[in-house]
């Protein structure tokens, strides 16, 4: 069955999201810890999430703010904070949402893959497992809510990926059956290898070369190809795999 829609996830596929998060740890660096942190390495930690909290919010066991405390905590811990409650936290998690919000930038390969896609008459949209009004006020930001609406986010269902009902739902508000549709991002298992297994036609994982998240992340190319994931590097690969088009 040839692909006619594609889904893509948002952060660190769309969005240069670990950018962002450079910038909010920046911020709280500057106010909480040391002097001469390591911001990178704060970041690293942040990310790769070992104790699996944002994992958590996205089976709907924890919301948005309990997840930030506990990987606040940890990262406090970590690189000599101090101790943070949820009477402390507020102050903390509104540092830490202004530099995120500061610090989104689209990649610089989403507008031109979204355009030519939507040009060769590939049905688009956003899945994300982030929340709604948080994921529209991004996509806005970054000039992207124009030509990517948003189908479904966290909210949507109240759980996310790799739940393969999160994945129907999106085909049946994109207009197209699954297995004549894509899905793309960044995270191989809760991504592509969750997209096949929802019976979507074509799982594909971008693996931008030195982003990879490390921790209890599978990040394994053999497994992506035992699988049949496709994979690519930058999102202009993707009318190519696609079979299509090609992005100007
Ligand atoms: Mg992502």
């Amino acid at each position: 069955m040839p692909i006619r829609g594609v889904l893509l996830d948002i952060d660190d596929t769309l969005v240069d999201t670990r950018g962002a998060f450079g910038a909010a740890l920046a911020a709280v660096a500057a106010v909480y810890l040391p002097v001469g942190v390591d911001v990178e390495r704060v970041v690293a930690m942040w990310r790769a999430d070992a104790s699996g909290h944002y994992r958590r919010h996205t089976r709907g066991e924890l919301t948005a703010a309990q997840q930030r405390l506990a990987r606040a905590q940890e990262v406090h811990a970590a690189f000599g904070g101090p101790p943070l409650d949820e009477a402390t936290f507020p102050a903390w998690d509104e540092v830490f949402r202004t530099g995120f919000r500061a610090g989104w930038r689209a990649h610089t390969d989403a507008l031109p893959t979204v355009r030519a896609l939507r040009e060769a008459g590939y049905a688009v949209g956003a899945l994300t497992n982030a929340v709604g009004p948080l994921s529209q006020d991004k996509l806005e930001r970054v000039g992207l809510a124009e030509d990517v609406p948003l189908l479904v986010t966290l909210d949507t269902l109240g759980f996310g990926k790799p739940d393969p009902r999160v994945f129907l739902q999106a085909c049946a508000r994109l207009g197209t059956a699954p297995g004549e549709t894509a899905y793309v991002g960044d995270e191989l298992d809760i991504d592509a290898l969750a997209a096949l297994r929802a019976g979507l036609g074509l799982g594909v994982w971008l693996d931008r070369p030195g982003t990879r998240r490390g921790g209890p992340h599978l990040e394994d190319p053999a497994a992506a190809a035992e699988h049949g994931v496709a994979v690519i590097s930058s999102l202009t690969e993707l009318p190519g795999v696609l079979g299509r088009v090609d992005v100007r």
